[in-house]
C-alpha cells in the first residue's frame, strides 16, 4: 500500500514537472499556447472547416486538448484572418500564408493570411492551419519531407512520423 502511494506521488511529480526542452524541434518552454495541457482558442477565420480539421488532427494525438474557449476558460490562443498580399511581381514566399508568432497579454495568435490562402486548395489550406497550430503546440519547422511542420505550400493533411515524434517528446 505504502509503495503504491509512493509510486503515485512520483507519477504526479513527473506529470506536473516542467516539460524538458531536450526534444529536437521544440521551440522552448514558453513558446507555445498550451496551459495545463489544454489550448482554449477563440476568434474566427474564413477557413473554419480547415481550422476544425487542424484541431481534430492534433487532438488525435491525445495529450493536449484543443477546444473552443468558453466563458470561464482562459483565452490561450486567438485565431484571426489578415489580408497581406505579396508585392506585385514578387515570387518569394513572403508574406507567409500563416503566422503563429506574436502575442498580446500572454495570448498567442495564429494569423491566417487570406490573401495567400485564397489561391490554395482546401488541402493546402488545411496543411497551413495544421502547421500553424503545430507552432502553437511548441513545435518548430521541421524541414524533412512528409511532415506537416515542413514549410511550404503542400497538400499533406495528416501528421508525419517526425511531427508525431516531436509532439510525443514534448507532451508525452
Ligand atoms: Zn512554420
Amino acid at each position: 500500500m505504502k509503495y503504491k502511494i509512493i509510486i503515485l506521488c512520483i507519477l504526479v511529480l513527473v506529470l506536473l514537472s516542467p516539460v524538458a526542452s531536450a526534444c529536437s524541434y521544440h521551440m522552448g518552454s514558453n513558446e507555445h499556447a498550451v496551459k495545463l495541457k489544454k489550448i482554449h482558442w477563440y476568434g474566427s477565420t474564413t477557413y473554419s472547416n480547415e481550422w476544425s480539421a487542424a484541431v481534430s488532427t492534433w487532438n488525435g494525438m491525445g495529450s493536449v486538448t484543443i477546444k473552443a474557449d468558453h466563458l470561464l476558460s482562459q483565452k490561450d490562443l486567438k485565431i484571426l484572418d489578415v489580408d497581406s498580399p505579396r508585392p506585385y511581381g514578387y515570387t518569394g514566399d513572403w508574406p507567409s500564408a500563416g503566422y503563429s508568432n506574436g502575442s498580446e497579454n500572454g495570448t498567442k495568435h495564429i494569423k491566417i493570411n487570406t490573401a495567400i490562402l485564397y489561391g490554395y486548395s482546401s488541402n493546402e489550406r488545411t496543411k497551413t492551419l495544421t502547421h500553424e497550430l503545430g507552432h502553437a503546440l511548441g513545435i518548430k519547422d521541421i524541414n524533412i519531407d512528409n511532415n506537416i511542420m515542413r514549410q511550404g505550400r503542400l497538400s499533406q493533411t495528416s501528421l508525419g512520423t517526425k511531427d508525431k515524434e516531436v509532439y510525443r517528446c514534448i507532451w508525452g
